[in-house]
């Protein structure tokens, strides 16, 4: 059996690939049948096989260890030569969509490859090289200042992750002080700030004006790979989420201040849950491992095949150690056909939600790993979430193994944080969409334009007299709005199909398990809307979804006394 360490490495000869490409595409156009075609396309997705997971490989084996001199410099050398390796694929793309054989070769490999592939055309062209180098260093500026946070508190240099703990304190002067030197980073950085987003803004603006768009919302949308929605769609979503959401949330805000006993819940009050802390899986790192084991043996024989193949691969590396990059994801390599889930267990319910949400990505990928096409690996962000949040209340019945006699408090404080974000993440996508249809709003306008957005979506938001905050510069730390623009909504629309398998476990729906194993099988062979209405989900930009997908999620979270947590 191939484990993950006997996975080669051979570094793509980056040359003898873009002549190889250049060659075929070529053929293609010269090609006088379909058929031709057929197998030319066959040849460029084993030659993106191999590149595409020797480039994953390095990005795995250096993020476990970025202290190994020889896969640092194996990153280097991808790092300088993706963009010109994307640049060939897109040429590819280009040949592609103007087949004159395209009829009969959306009928072999499917119409949305060729959906995908005329979006990402829409989002490039040799003149805005230069723009898009000028973007990526913005968004390097941006990662850099929030890197070099050093907020002294209780006496230590602290980084803005390690401010966390503090800001959830029980202790109501503790947090709030921390919340505060927290905030103050921003503040002091506001000027900072502000001009990086604002040249950020006026870039991309600039991007989109000179690829023939009115502004760059509807660019945003295309580099996001959606093809079959669009902002008025999303717009109408926004809405039912503030009709038929934000007051259940409203609701869920006054639990918690009755919980941590306050007269009024105020921000600094928000980041803790309950006065006698969150619960926590009850064991080591091992321990949770052998648990996972069990619950996908129980849960099904697709479930079982799959978390044994991670296990007896090696697919899972998810301990710190020395000079492992922090956080998690989870990727695959296709020339291995494998799924690679990376994380850090830190003794909190996020290591459990790593063998559910990220194992939940993983399985996805293991059941469509044999589409031949590179882009149905995986479909857009917002359908790809869908995988992962569903497996996390899939897994419910089993989460008494991790979190023994305090399971309900896990299972009030993982449904109930699901709901409560949503209406933050509308908020963030609201505002970005004023951000851009208005290119030329200043600093300050954004600012104020932020705090009415989140006044009517997060009506319950007290910011008692921090100035900063009550002008409108919470967002700052949103890294998302810098980065990847308008990705957010992504996680809320993922989110509302996930509550529906929820729902469909809870009522003890036989055919869920088969409508999500449909879905993973699919990959991403179709857009949101048709994998959405495959799996036999409900369409959320559609009225009336948000109101019936909430009604039995709001009278689970009214059963559960939460007074005893
Ligand atoms: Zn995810």
């Amino acid at each position: 059996m191939l484990k993950f360490k006997d996975y080669e490495y051979k570094r793509p000869d980056m040359e003898k690939v873009e002549e190889e490409i250049m060659y075929l595409i070529d053929e293609f156009e010269k090609a006088n049948s379909s058929k031709e075609q057929d197998e030319i396309i066959g040849k460029i997705n084993g030659i993106r096989e191999e590149v595409e997971s020797m480039s994953n490989l390095v990005y795995i084996r250096h993020s476990i260890n970025t202290l190994d001199e020889y896969y640092e410099k194996e990153q280097e050398f991808l790092d300088e030569n993706m963009p010109l390796y994307e640049n060939l694929i897109s040429r590819y793309m280009k040949a592609l969509v103007n087949s004159k054989f395209r009829n009969e070769l959306e009928e072999k490999w499917g119409s949305h490859l060729f959906n995908l592939s005329e979006i990402k055309l829409k989002t490039f062209s040799d003149e805005i090289i230069e723009d898009l180098v000028t973007e990526n260093k913005l968004v390097s500026e941006y990662d850099k200042l929030i890197a070099s946070a050093k907020i002294v508190f209780k006496g230590e240099e602290r980084n803005l992750s390690q401010m966390q703990p503090f800001m959830q304190s029980t202790d109501r002067n503790t947090r709030k002080e921390a919340y505060e030197a927290y905030i103050g980073f921003f503040e002091e950085n506001e000027d900072k700030f502000d001009t990086i987003y604002d040249k950020l803004v006026k870039v991309r603006d600039g991007i989109a004006k000179k690829l023939g768009f009115k502004n760059f919302v509807e660019l945003g949308y295309a580099r996001m790979g959606r093809t079959d929605y669009d902002a008025e769609m999303v717009a109408n979503y926004r809405k039912q989420v503030f009709e038929d959401l934000v007051p259940v949330v409203v609701e869920l805000k006054d639990r918690q201040r009755l919980r941590l006993g306050l007269n009024e819940l105020k921000y600094y009050d928000e980041p803790l849950e309950f006065l006698t802390g969150n619960a926590i899986p009850k064991g080591s790192p091992e321990w949770i491992l052998e648990n996972g084991k069990k619950m996908y043996n129980e849960l099904s024989k697709e479930t079982a095949e799959f978390f044994n193949f991670m296990v007896e691969r090696e697919l899972m590396d998810l301990v710190s150690k020395k000079g492992k990059m922090s956080g998690g994801y989870c990727t695959h390599i296709t020339k291995y056909d494998s799924p690679f889930i990376f994380s850090n267990f830190n003794g909190t319910s996020g290591d459990v939600d790593v063998l559910t949400h990220e194992a939940g990505h993983a399985f996805q990928f293991y059941l469509s790993r044999s589409f031949e096409v590179p882009e149905y690996h995986s479909p857009t962000l917002e359908a790809c979430e869908i995988h992962s949040m569903s497996m996390e209340f899939i897994t419910w019945p089993w989460m008494e193994l991790f979190f023994e006699e305090d399971v309900e408090k896990y299972k009030f404080s993982h449904l109930s944080g699901a709901v409560n974000f949503i209406p933050y993440g509308v908020t963030v996508d609201e505002f970005q969409h004023f951000v851009y249809e208005n290119p030329e709003a200043t600093p300050e306008e954004r600012k104020a334009k932020w705090r009415e957005i989140e006044k009517k979506y997060l009506p319950f938001r007290d910011y008692e007299e921090n100035d900063f905050l009550n002008r409108g510069g919470y967002w700052f730390r949103q890294g998302h709005i810098f980065q990847v623009p308008f990705y957010y909504i992504d996680y809320t629309l993922a989110q509302v199909c996930a509550f529906q398998f929820w729902i469909k476990a809870m009522e003890g729906d036989s055919e869920f398990w088969e409508d999500y194993l449909r879905l993973c099988r699919a990959g991403g062979s179709d857009s949101f809307l048709n994998l959405v209405k495959l799996a036999g989900l409900k369409n959320p930009f559609v009225d009336g979804t948000i109101r019936e997908v909430i009604k039995p999620i709001s009278k689970w979270l009214d059963s559960v006394d939460d007074t005893e947590f």
